[in-house]
């Protein structure tokens, strides 16, 4: 049967509620990976509680967090796939609706109001709620569909920079290592770093927003960026808050880097954090209408 607005629907209903309970195997290798090697005993618990926490959602179908986050869905249109029949509008539509459809069917606890009168449609949507970002690709017959139910301790830590060009590397250093130092033990570490250098203001914060989709543990593939990622987590390491902030070795999984070529007199640098559940979930609906999902 050819795809449907209401097979997108399911669809980010399914995304939503996966994301929520089961962590992507990156990211749980990375947090059993941080708990063989901690040195000090109560990170070593809480780490242990963590993983312990997860295979507690994964086996009674409950959400690893109680914050269900602000739905974020990354959509690539492929060059096959029937958008015009379908319409973007309607799509974008029919991801909201499945986001009702979680929070309504589960049910999930609302996380989103209006940013003035603080109202809660109970829904977890709203003006420009989930938050949908589009990109277009040059073949392929699939509308693939990423879900990250951004927590709102780790997105409140969210820091962009406009630093002189003069700063240079060291400067970008600094200012990540004050992010992670201003932000201790609130956006629920170990966190992945994502940070975005260079571009405008406002790409530069969605480079550090596009780095922290990467799987954990996969260095970019520009060496330079790669040594930047890695001489960074050993830094953020070394700070010692550890997991929840209450000491030890590992306060970052990782830390992912995303650049942009910027203007000569610029030097943005954007930090987002994300927090130890690093939750999401993938599906590509094909043309013919078969889902794979993934991560
Ligand atoms: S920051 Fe993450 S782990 Fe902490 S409360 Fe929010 S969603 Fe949960």
């Amino acid at each position: 049967m050819p795809v449907d607005l209401e097979l997108i629907t399911e669809t980010a209903k399914a995304l939503y509620l996966r994301a929520l309970r089961l962590l992507p195997p990156d990211v749980k290798a990375a947090l059993a990976r941080a708990h063989a090697r901690e040195r000090q005993p109560r990170a070593r618990e809480i780490l242990g509680t963590m993983l312990a926490n997860l295979d507690v959602a994964e086996t009674r179908g409950l959400l690893v967090c109680q914050d269900t986050g602000t739905p974020v869905f990354r959509v690539r249109v492929g060059r096959g796939f029937p958008i015009d029949a379908l319409g973007g509008h309607e799509i974008a539509q029919a991801l909201a609706q499945g986001v009702r459809r979680a929070t309504a069917e589960h049910p999930l606890r609302s996380s989103i109001c209006h940013p003035l009168s603080r109202a809660n449609p109970q829904t977890n949507t709203g003006w420009r709620i989930p938050v949908v970002d589009w990109t277009f690709g040059p073949d392929g017959d699939a509308l693939e569909l990423a879900m990250m139910p951004k927590g709102s301790g780790s997105e409140n830590m969210s820091f962009l920079r406009m630093l002189p060009p003069a700063a240079g590397v060291a400067g970008i250093k600094r200012f990540v290592l004050d992010c992670v130092l201003e932000a201790g033990g609130k956006p629920c570490p170990p966190t992945i770093v994502g940070v975005g250098i260079g571009g405008t203001a406002d790409l530069c914060m969605k480079l550090a927003k596009e780095a922290i989709w990467r799987p954990v543990g996969e260095p970019h593939p520009d060496p330079e960026l790669a040594r930047l990622e890695a001489d960074l987590l050993e830094a953020i390491n070394m700070t010692g808050f550890g997991p929840m902030g209450l000491g030890g070795d590992t306060t970052a999984l990782a830390v992912m880097v995303e650049a942009a070529y910027t203007h000569i007199t610029q030097n943005p640098v954007a930090v987002t954090l994300q927090c130890w559940r690093g939750e999401r979930a993938a599906a590509r609906i094909h043309a013919d209408g078969r889902v794979e999902h993934g991560y």
